[in-house]
């Protein structure tokens, strides 16, 4: 007995100096493996469409870890892209995800966000969203998640049409709104940041409010003139001039967009319809100049003529 239990003994030692021998060879691998593991993340992708499923390829591609939830069934597209796809936010819920990042139309976004079942998630998740205004989806998360959530709002100022060859200097708006203080969570925040700052997007921090009276000058603007033109139906002539075919196209990038962003660009950024009236406005005064210009014309050759 005795000499049995002393071969155990020394057969764990002999094992252990086998494992501390391999230990300095293995070490290097091992810390680079550690080290690439913390930096991917487990993204929980809500509202799997046009948008979310844009974003997936560049997540999947940076070697992060995606589930996906959506209204729709996109089993097949989330499997071609590497993501699991959950018809059942419980059960995408239950797999603990990193972050939780909103993709939904800007209407749709209260009552997902409403639906999800946040007490199966861990305490301090990432929330984050990408919805094109951003006073609203920030005062809805402080409104909804307990405190102990996590909350990022992020804008990528771009989208599947300039966004397909690449990110480089394209602007992703984001506010850290509420990180919890422990150097996990904020490094946690930073590493999805980090996503977007490894394509060589413009990261422009900035407030949601201050986000959304640019955005109304920039992207409402863009928007409400490329679905103006649409309405006329412009064709493209023998005779196009460069200016002519960048209204084109602006017509083509703003209307492969849905009515639905559009709609949602108007409904939930409050400078939008102060820009809608300066626009009429600007209209307005154009066309008074013009016509202003031919009465005076008109009148000049009445009483010119006049015997
Ligand atoms: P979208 O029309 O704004 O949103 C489509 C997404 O919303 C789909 O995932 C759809 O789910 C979901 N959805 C719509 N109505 C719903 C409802 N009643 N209940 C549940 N889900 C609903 O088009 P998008 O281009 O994919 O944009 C998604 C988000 O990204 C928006 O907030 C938009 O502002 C933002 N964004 C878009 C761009 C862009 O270039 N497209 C750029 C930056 C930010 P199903 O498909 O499952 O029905």
């Amino acid at each position: 007995m005795a000499t049995c239990s002393g071969g155990g003994v020394r057969r764990r030692r002999w094992s252990i100096l086998a494992l501390d021998a391999a230990q300095p060879f293995d070490k290097e691998g091992q810390a680079i493996d550690v080290f690439e593991r913390r930096g991917r993340l487990k993204i929980a992708i809500i509202g799997f469409g046009k948008f979310g499923q844009f974003l997936a390829k560049t997540f999947a591609r940076q070697g992060h870890t995606l589930l996906a939830h959506s209204r729709s069934d996109y089993s097949a597209a989330a499997a071609s892209l590497g993501a699991a796809f959950f018809s059942d936010p419980h059960d995408l819920c239950e797999q603990h995800p990193d972050v939780v990042l909103l993709s939904t139309s800007i209407l749709s976004t209260a009552p997902v966000l409403r639906a999800l079942p946040i007490q199966r998630l861990r305490r301090n998740t990432l929330f984050a969203d990408v919805l094109s205004v951003k006073e609203f989806p920030k005062s809805l998360f402080l409104k909804h998640l307990p405190p102990h959530f996590d909350v990022l709002c992020t804008h990528p100022m771009f989208g599947p049409e300039s966004g397909k060859d690449g990110w480089e200097g394209l602007p992703l708006v984001f506010e850290k709104v509420r990180i919890g203080d422990t150097g996990e969570r904020a490094e946690r925040c930073q590493r999805f940041l980090d996503i977007f700052h490894h394509e060589g997007c413009r990261m422009v921090e900035m407030s949601c409010s201050e986000h959304d009276a640019n955005a109304a000058e920039s992207q409402f603007l863009t928007h409400t003139v490329g679905r103006l033109l649409a309405k006329l139906d412009l064709k493209t002539t023998p005779v196009n001039t460069k200016g002519y075919e960048a209204l084109l196209k602006l017509v083509e990038i703003t209307c492969s967009d849905s009515f639905e962003l559009y709609n949602g660009l108007f409904m939930y950024n409050k400078n939008s319809t102060e820009l809608l009236e300066r626009l009429d406005l600007a209209f307005d005064s154009l066309k008074k100049e013009l016509f202003g210009k031919l009465h005076d014309v008109v009148r000049k050759q009445l009483f010119e003529s006049s015997p």
